[in-house]
């Protein structure tokens, strides 16, 4: 359910109203808008009895949300959801194009600072890097865990750029929402429902990287988990899905782009390292992302890759991440958008 306040609603009359959502035992989200106020009703099994919903002061109307997915839901919000970083000009969602650049895994001081340099030289506003990783194998590189948290923090600190990186357990999702700015689920945790919930509980990004074989309803109702919890700073991110193809590592599903944009209001960034597991593939597919109308590009850039400890193969060296960058400069505008070169970090006052 999705109770729709007048204009001109007061913060007192919105108080009350999740007030009184909350005592019959539902949640209450308030979602500000730009002409009004909306609150979303979760945790009802069935109809709330809207009667008295209505009733109160400076309610307009009580609407049924049909969509199993809601708060990820533009009948619930319909303006597009923008992410910002305090103390810095970085947005995800909105005009500006965001772009996460940096290796699949943070290896060594010296390497996630080389690649760190580049990156910001070109001017993205966004650092990843894995400290936890994923492996298919057992026995291949698991991440340097807390190292390499600390290492990207040293990074932020050095050249402004915000961290992403991803999480993947409980216990690890508490070292990054410490030490990054956003916090990445890796598409096979995208329905590890106990992680998303506790990713929910944080006051930090998350951004959710599509499953394998997800559809639209599962990638959104992962949003769906997160938001429900009271975090409703989402990004999405499709990373490429599973199919018979033997040209790519992963099918780069770019048709989700305006389907995610028609359904949801949160922002939905493309991976074309992951969805395409090939460098000759990555610039095309960027370029291809961002003209389908997506809200950025994460990207995997290593300066050795013939030495990288994961995806050494799909990883551009960073002349070839600078000419992405440039051209992706150049598309933007044709889509309405435009890419920041750098970030702005305000100076610390002491
Ligand atoms: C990654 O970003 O390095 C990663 C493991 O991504 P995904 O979860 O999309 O495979
Ligand atoms: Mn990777």
């Amino acid at each position: 359910m999705l109770v729709v306040m007048k204009t001109q609603a007061t913060p007192e009359e919105i108080q009350a109203v999740c007030d009184y959502i909350e005592q019959l035992g539902f949640r209450a989200h308030p979602l500000p808008g730009a002409q009004r106020t909306a609150i979303g009703i979760t945790g009802n099994k069935g109809e709330v009895e809207r009667g008295n919903i209505e009733a109160l002061s400076g309610v307009a109307e009580v609407i049924r949300v049909s969509k199993p997915y809601k708060l990820a839901s533009r009948d619930v919000k319909e303006e597009d959801t923008i992410i910002r970083f305090p103390g810095t000009d970085a947005a995800i969602g909105g005009r500006n194009i965001a772009v996460i650049a940096g290796p699949c895994s943070i290896e060594s001081r010296e390497q996630a600072f080389a690649i760190a340099e580049k990156v910001a030289a070109s001017g993205a506003q966004f650092f990843r890097g894995g400290a936890y990783k994923p492996r298919t194998s057992p026995y291949a590189f698991q991440g340097l865990g807390l190292e390499a948290l600390r290492i990207m923090a040293d990074i932020r600190s050095r050249f402004g750029l915000r961290i992403v990186t991803e999480a993947i357990d409980s216990e690890s999702l508490v070292l990054v929402a410490e030490w990054a700015d956003v916090v990445q689920i890796g598409a096979r945790n995208m329905q590890n429902f106990s992680l998303l919930k506790k990713a929910g509980k944080l006051r930090k990004p998350v951004l959710i990287k599509r499953g394998l074989s997800a559809t639209l309803e599962e990638f959104l109702m992962a949003a769906e988990y997160v938001m429900s919890e009271g975090n409703y700073e989402v990004i999405l991110c499709e990373r490429g899905v599973r199919t018979f193809t033997d040209h790519t590592r992963n099918t780069l599903d770019l048709s989700i782009i305006p389907a995610v944009q028609r359904t949801s209001h949160l922002p939905i960034l493309v991976d074309p390292s992951h969805g395409t597991g090939r460098r000759d593939s990555v610039l095309p597919m960027a370029r291809a992302g961002i003209a389908a109308g997506a809200d950025g590009i994460i990207v995997e850039v290593h300066d050795h890759p013939e030495k990288a400890l994961s995806d050494g193969p799909q990883s551009l060296y960073p002349e070839q991440f600078a000419t992405m960058m440039d051209e992706l400069e150049q598309i933007a505008p044709v889509v309405g958008r435009n890419l920041p070169r750098g970030i702005q970090v305000e100076a610390v006052r002491a």
